[in-house]
C-alpha cells in the first residue's frame, strides 16, 4: 500500500474530505470495485490544484472521478489517491445571456435543468446521461444526435503539477467519444456552454422524449455503464452482439442486457473479473463472427 499520509495532511488543513481506504463500488454505477487508499472530494479550484501538487510532490499515483458512470474499477481497488469531482465542486454560473460555466463536478442533470429554468436550449440530449460536465467533457459524450461537440466551447483545467491551462475550439479535438483530455492526464476544472435561447415549453416536451426514449431502451433497473463498446465503423455494438445470440448471457452476475445487448449489467453482486471475463467473451465471439473489433467504451481503472 502506498503512503498517503503527506496527502491526509494537507486535506485536513485545508478541510478536504478525505476518505481512507474507501469502498469505491458506492461511487460507480456499475456498483463494482474495491478500495482506494484514499479519496478526497475538493471543494475549489485551489484545493485541486493543492492536491495534485502534494501527489506530483510525493509521486503518489491519482485518478479523477466524476460520476462514475463510465468506469469499471478493479476488484483490488485502486492503491493511489482518488479525487473526485462532484457535489462538493458543482457551481454553474450563467455569464452571460447564453453562456454557462459549470464546475467540473456538476451533474448533466442539474447542468439540464439550470438550461431549461433559463430558456436555453441546445444541451436537451444530454438529459438522462449520468455523469458529471467534466466526465462528459472528457469523452464528449452524446446521445440522439447531440453531443458535448455542439455546446462546449472552452474548459479549463489543472494539469499533473497543478498548473492551470485551458483549451478552446479546434484544440478541443472533439470527436465520437473523444476529447483532447482523453489523452491527457489534465484535470477538467471548468466547462463552457454556449446555448441559445429557446421555448421552455419546446425544451421542457424534447427533454421528456428522449427521457421516455432511455426508458423504453435502457434496462435502467441494473447497474451499469452504459454503451459498453464503442461503436464500431458502419455498425451498432448492440446490432452485432445480438446477431451472435450474446443476450442474456452472463459469467457470474455480469450479464448482456436482454433488452439493450450494448449494455453489460450487474445482475447482483457481479466483481470485476467477471465483468472483465463477460468483456472478453462478448469481444471474441462478435470478432470471430462477424470481423469486427469491439472496442471497450468503459474506462478500466487503476
Ligand atoms: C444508464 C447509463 C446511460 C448512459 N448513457 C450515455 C449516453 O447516452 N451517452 C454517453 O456519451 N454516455 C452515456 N453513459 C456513460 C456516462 O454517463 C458518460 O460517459 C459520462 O460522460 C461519464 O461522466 P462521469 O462523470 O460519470 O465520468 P466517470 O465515469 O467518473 O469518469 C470517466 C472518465 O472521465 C474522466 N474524468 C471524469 N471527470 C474528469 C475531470 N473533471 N477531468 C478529467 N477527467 C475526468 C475519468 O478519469 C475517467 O477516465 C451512460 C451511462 C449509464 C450508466
Amino acid at each position: 500500500m502506498i503512503d498517503v499520509t503527506s496527502v491526509v495532511r494537507y486535506a485536513k488543513a485545508e478541510h478536504i474530505t478525505c476518505l481512507c481506504d474507501e469502498p469505491l463500488a458506492p461511487y460507480t454505477t456499475f456498483k463494482i470495485g474495491g478500495r482506494a487508499a484514499v479519496l478526497v472530494k475538493p471543494a475549489s479550484e485551489g484545493q485541486i490544484a493543492g492536491l495534485l501538487r502534494v501527489c506530483h510532490a510525493e509521486g503518489l499515483p491519482f485518478y479523477l472521478i466524476g460520476n462514475g458512470s463510465n468506469l469499471l474499477i478493479s476488484d483490488d481497488g485502486i492503491d493511489g489517491v482518488v479525487i473526485l469531482l462532484g457535489h462538493d465542486f458543482s457551481q454553474i454560473t450563467l455569464l452571460d445571456g447564453h453562456t454557462l460555466c459549470c464546475q467540473a463536478g456538476a451533474s448533466l442533470s442539474s447542468v439540464c435543468r439550470f438550461a431549461l429554468l433559463h430558456g436555453l436550449t441546445g444541451l436537451e440530449f444530454a438529459w438522462g446521461i449520468p455523469g458529471s460536465i467534466g466526465g462528459a467533457a472528457y469523452m464528449n459524450a452524446g446521445a440522439y444526435g447531440g453531443e458535448m461537440k455542439d455546446v462546449m466551447i472552452s474548459c479549463t483545467h489543472l494539469d499533473e503539477r497543478g498548473e492551470a491551462g485551458s483549451l478552446s475550439g479546434d484544440a478541443l479535438e472533439l470527436s465520437y467519444r473523444h476529447s483532447a483530455y482523453s489523452d491527457r492526464k489534465d484535470c477538467i476544472t471548468t466547462v463552457t456552454l454556449s446555448l441559445k435561447e429557446g421555448e421552455p415549453a419546446a425544451i421542457r416536451a424534447r427533454m421528456d422524449e428522449l427521457m421516455a426514449r432511455r426508458k423504453a431502451k435502457q434496462p435502467l433497473e441494473f447497474p451499469s455503464a452504459g454503451s459498453t463498446f464503442r461503436r464500431p465503423k458502419g455498425n451498432y455494438a448492440a446490432a452485432l452482439i445480438e446477431q451472435c445470440g450474446l443476450k442474456g448471457v452472463s459469467v457470474g452476475d455480469a450479464m448482456v442486457s436482454e433488452k439493450h445487448s450494448g449494455f453489460l449489467v450487474n445482475t447482483g453482486h457481479a466483481t470485476c473479473a467477471d465483468m472483465l471475463a463477460l468483456i472478453r467473451h462478448v469481444q471474441k465471439t462478435v470478432a470471430e463472427q462477424t470481423g469486427y473489433h469491439l472496442e471497450c467504451e468503459v474506462r478500466i481503472l487503476p
